[in-house]
């Protein structure tokens, strides 16, 4: 069972950006790699995640929520696991 721990409680006004998400409906899979994907399958599937994103209204708060909640997996915000990660990195210097 995923840990949850880290996520704030749930309010409704945290969420509501989602409802104007671009990806709504559309296939998780894009922006969640299938367990051992490397390589050029796991760049091409991040690359159409980002087109998606690139196109959606509500980027900013997206990207805002995983990292906020340090959401372990998929491209949020137009931000693959790795960028966000960098992100933090550079907000929280050690
Ligand atoms: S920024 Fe990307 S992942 Fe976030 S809601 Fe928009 S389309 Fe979905």
């Amino acid at each position: 069972m995923a840990d949850v721990s880290r996520l704030p409680a749930p309010r409704a006004s945290d969420w509501e950006w989602q409802l104007h998400g671009a990806c709504r409906g559309l296939d998780s899979a894009t922006f969640f790699h299938p367990e051992n994907e490397r390589g050029p399958s796991r760049a091409r599937r991040e690359r159409m995640a980002k087109e998606v994103c690139a196109r959606c209204p509500v980027t900013e708060a997206c990207l805002n929520w995983a990292l906020q909640t340090r959401e372990p997996y998929g491209v949020w915000g137009g931000r693959s696991t790795e960028e966000r990660a960098q992100l933090i990195k550079v907000a929280e210097p050690a």
